[in-house]
């Protein structure tokens, strides 16, 4: 097995892994099972410090896109597309499969989206339904202040999607301070969990927009209304993972326990970043740097391949490499969640060096030395 030093999934503590293995009840008829949905939907609720009603969904991270996607598009819907990353530009796809009009606010890969260029972008552009926006673009790592943008959204009744799969827990979000309609959380990124469920925030806006439908929501799976009720009705759309959500559960109750958990990640990230540039190791970034992943170019001379499966096969360590228009060009460190502890960061820190210098990449310092004493 390896070490996951990957930008998600990352490693599950073994408590999580004991909570799935935990006796079966029927989650479609055991009522207990309802009120165990529904408190964990209310921990998540309250994690966030939001009003905004959680909701549990049964697949993997990509299913919370799609399902805000569909759920709120109807066709001809004009829906703004903000573009700094991969996942940002990705979100255009799940527009057109739901016949929205998908417009791209394209900017800078290497920075922030500049909330005030925005600002006067939409002063000319405001004609939206809503707008779709990534708070961790992954595959760089990039942040972007969701709460701020999706606040200016609003002053245009623009409502805002925002996919924090990889930020939440991990990143701090000022969630009761920003209007933000459906935020996505997945369960395999910071909090640690396996993969398979997907974690939204739905606002009463977006509740309303989707009762308000002229047509009707073209999916069932990815369908958020299905939800709504659920309680009251006691049914869900299909029958829960029960397990993945005793998983789920026990991951929350940890990352609730965590009392530094925001300051663990931002000083693990900050002494990533100084390591590797006193390393002499470049970052993909110019600024908006993430605590809970960081991107590095691929030094010239080798490829992506020789490092991972070097870093692989020498010391058991897995980092990420990318995809997209960053395939190649950058590998990723995940210090999200249960990765993100100063002795796994460390060891990942020995193996990237010992293997750039296997590779004949000169590394000006010891980076695991630079690294614990930053922190
Ligand atoms: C991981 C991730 C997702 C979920 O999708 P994958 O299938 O794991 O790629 C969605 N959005 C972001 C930003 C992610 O990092």
């Amino acid at each position: 097995m390896y070490k996951i030093m990957t930008a998600g999934p990352t490693q599950v503590r073994e408590n999580v892994r004991m909570a799935r293995s935990l006796p079966c009840t029927n989650p479609d008829l055991d009522m207990e099972f309802f009120d165990f949905y529904k408190e964990t939907c209310s921990m998540l609720s309250k994690a966030l410090n939001t009003r905004n009603r959680a909701l549990i969904l049964g697949g993997e991270g990509i299913l919370g896109l799609e399902a805000a996607c569909a759920s709120l598009t109807e066709p001809g819907d004009k829906v703004l597309v903000l573009d700094n990353g991969v996942f940002g530009k990705g979100f255009a796809d799940f527009v057109k499969i739901y016949s929205g009009q998908p417009v791209m606010y394209t900017v800078d890969y290497r920075n922030p989206i500049d909330v005030d260029e925005l600002a006067a972008y939409l002063e000319k552009n405001h004609d939206f339904k809503y707008a779709t926006m990534i708070h961790c673009d992954t595959p760089s790592g990039v942040i972007n202040d969701v709460a701020a943008i999706s606040r200016l959204l609003d002053q245009y009744g623009i409502m805002s999607v925002a996919d924090s799969v990889a930020g939440l827990f991990g990143q701090p979000l000022d969630l009761a301070n920003s209007k933000i309609d459906i935020l996505c959380g997945g369960s395999q990124k910071a909090l640690s969990a396996p993969p398979g469920l997907t974690m939204l925030w739905v606002s009463q806006r977006a509740f309303d927009a989707m009762v308000n439908r002229k047509t009707p929501i073209a999916s069932f799976y990815a369908n958020i209304l299905l939800f709504k009720d659920y309680y009251e009705k006691k049914e869900f759309p299909y029958t829960m993972p029960i397990s993945d959500i005793t998983g789920l559960r026990q991951a929350l109750e940890n990352y609730l326990e965590d009392k530094d958990v925001y300051k663990r990640h931002s000083s693990i990230a900050a002494a990533v970043r100084k390591a590797l540039a006193a390393g002499g190791v470049k970052l993909y970034l110019e600024s908006g740097y993430s605590n809970t992943v960081t991107a590095l170019e691929v030094p010239e001379g080798i490829t992506d391949m020789q490092l991972l499966r070097g870093m692989e096969k020498d010391y058991n360590i897995m980092i990420s490499g990318c995809f997209d228009v960053l395939a190649g060009k950058v590998v990723r460190i995940g210090h999200m969640g249960e990765n993100a502890y100063p002795d796994e960061v460390a060891d990942t820190l020995r193996a990237l060096q010992g293997t750039l210098e296997k590779l004949n990449v000169p590394v000006k310092c010891d980076m695991a030395e630079v690294f614990r004493k930053a922190l």
